[in-house]
């Protein structure tokens, strides 16, 4: 099967740069399908000889107030649609209640998580890591999206489920 992988997290943790370099593309084809929001893109992802499909979320236009609610919301539909998540926190700012706001909605899916500590360059990444695993998490994948440090492993791993 080609697994269906939802990239998930707040605003501004990398998930868009992650989508491109997953899908080789600078600006990702919005899909046309018949009940798909467009505030999700859809693409083909490709690593090494790993294909999947990978869906990218964003687009909070929300007031400040409940942005957290408006962003898990929209993160729980691509969710459902997807067969596993990519959940990204963004290593440099460290963890914050809109990161737990999200983690504690995806505790209540069944689909598998992946957790991603983004932005690993430049921080230490025991402390960083050390940060997210206050989530309760099993296991946390360190990366770099902009250079795509990291990225191989996670779909390493994503793969087997499937
Ligand atoms: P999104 O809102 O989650 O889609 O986040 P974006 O992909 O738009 O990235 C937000 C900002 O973080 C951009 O300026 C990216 O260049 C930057 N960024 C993304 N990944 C990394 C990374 O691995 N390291 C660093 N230092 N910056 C990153
Ligand atoms: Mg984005």
């Amino acid at each position: 099967m080609v697994p269906v992988i939802a990239l998930v997290g707040r605003p501004n943790v990398g998930k868009s740069t992650l989508f491109n370099r997953l899908t080789k593309t600078r600006d990702a084809l919005v899909a046309n399908l018949p009940g798909l929001t467009r505030d999700r893109k859809y693409g083909d992802a490709t690593v090494g000889d790993r294909h999947f499909i990978v869906i990218d979320t964003g687009g909070i236009t929300g007031e400040e107030e409940g942005i957290d609610a408006a962003m898990a919301e929209q993160s729980m539909q691509a969710v459902d649609e997807a067969d596993a998540v990519f959940f990204l926190c963004d290593a440099r700012a460290g963890l914050t209640a809109g990161d737990e706001v999200l983690a504690h909605r995806l505790r209540q899916s069944d689909k598998p998580v992946f957790y991603v500590a983004n932005k690993i360059d430049g921080v230490d990444p025991n402390v960083a890591m050390a940060d997210f695993y206050q989530l309760g998490i099993p296991q946390l994948y360190p990366m770099t999206a902009t250079h795509g440090k990291g990225v191989r492993n996670l779909v390493d791993d994503m793969m087997q489920h499937f």
